[in-house]
């Protein structure tokens, strides 16, 4: 079902100048841009209470997702709905699996690698998905007990999954392709079941990366691999936790003063934008610093420090009206605040807006800032 903004508009309260209209609870500053948002799927149907019921139930109809989901105890495989990320977003992210061969003669040291395995990035915990258990005897998923969801290779292959073993580039590339584009917009039953790819051990890993990051871009649902590489799956995981994110919600943290190993009115005071990358790049650096410091986070729209400062969101006006707020010039005696190092050329207009603070110039880089407080005088 395809319908224009200008034909979605007539089955709102808009069109007739009917209660409600343009009340603004779906979050939109009026019926038309409900409309033209929902057109393009930007938005859900039943963020509008209001509509009418014929264009509801059209939706509902529609609304079930092209791909299957198929579920393995907590992880969900598939389900996605659209071909691009921008039209909506992606539903699961790319399932990263690892075989195990419970008769290997490595496998008690592989296990043991997958079990240590875990990255920490924006907050959020990264481990490897699933293990898929080759040659499992009874006793061996008991003992298994982790955060790892585990599977016998006889129940995975019972699942309504497609395979693809991964030979040769192109031909995996053109099938995830066809798989989801037929899914998507066809809706066709031959297409709907998630698909993984299956790498086979290999010593170049150079290539399995790159082929590896393409497969997620598109369309891989899942990513088997009989090898287990810690750098790689870091790898993996970052460019994955990229993509699977809500382009519509930007990452980002509240907007207020953070407090990093009981600061005091002589503390440190730092200042960024409320990107959830950069906070926590920053963050992490200001609590392994060991240093009392504060770090104010100025409300950016979730925007990293240039792009707010290219689209007028970190300005000297917001900035002077954000520490009012917070109330800094009382909470600190100090009186110099470090900006972010890309943030130079605002220094001078900074110091205006701010006439109580001395502004000094930081890093560009998180990782610089242990270096950075060092040489300070
Ligand atoms: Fe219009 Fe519905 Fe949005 Fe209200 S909730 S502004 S009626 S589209």
């Amino acid at each position: 079902m395809k319908l224009s903004g200008l034909e979605i508009f007539k089955y709102l309260p808009g069109s007739k100048k009917a209660a409600h209209t343009n009340c603004k609870e779906c979050g939109c500053p009026t019926c038309m841009t409900f409309a033209i948002k929902l057109s393009q799927k930007q938005i859900s149907y039943d963020r509008c209470k209001y509509m009418a019921e014929e264009l509801k139930t059209l939706y509902a109809k529609n609304i079930k997702a092209a791909q299957k989901t198929v579920k393995i105890d907590g992880l969900k495989i598939g389900g996605e709905n659209v071909l691009y990320r921008h039209e909506k977003k992606f539903i699961n992210k790319t399932v990263f699996a690892v075989v195990l061969d419970c008769k290997a003669s490595d496998f008690e040291q592989k296990l043991k690698r997958i079990k240590n395995f875990e990255i920490n990035r924006i907050n959020e915990k990264l481990k490897v998905d699933l293990v898929i258990l080759k040659n499992a005897e009874k006793h061996t998923l008991k003992n298994l007990c982790d955060e790892t969801i585990y599977i016998e290779e006889k129940d995975f292959l019972k699942l309504s999954l497609t395979r693809i073993t991964d030979n040769n580039f192109d031909k995996t590339a053109q099938k995830l392709i066809k798989f989801r584009t037929k899914a998507i917009t066809e809706h066709d039953a031959k297409y709907c079941d998630p698909v993984y790819v299956y790498f086979k051990s290999t010593a170049n890993k150079y290539n399995l990366c790159a082929r590896a990051s393409y497969y997620i871009c598109k369309y891989a649902n899942m990513l088997v691999f009989e090898d287990f590489d810690e750098s790689l799956f870091a790898t993996l995981m970052t460019l994955r936790q990229n993509i699977y994110t809500d382009p519509q919600k930007p990452l980002q943290v509240e907007a207020k003063i953070y407090e990093f190993n009981n600061p005091d009115e002589n503390s440190l005071v730092f200042m960024t934008t409320n990107f959830a990358l950069t906070f926590h790049a920053v963050a992490n650096e200001l609590q392994n610093l060991k240093v009392p410091s504060y770090l104010i986070v100025t409300p950016a729209g979730g925007m990293s420090v240039l792009t707010a400062f290219s689209a007028e969101k970190f300005t000297s006006k917001m900035v002077a009206k954000t520490l009012k707020k917070f109330d800094l010039a009382n909470k600190v005696k100090t009186r110099k605040i470090i900006i972010p190092g890309l943030l130079a050329p605002m220094k001078n207009e900074l110091e205006k807006a701010l006439p109580e603070f001395e502004i000094i110039v930081g890093t560009i880089e998180a990782y610089s800032i242990a270096e950075f407080v060092k040489n300070l005088t």
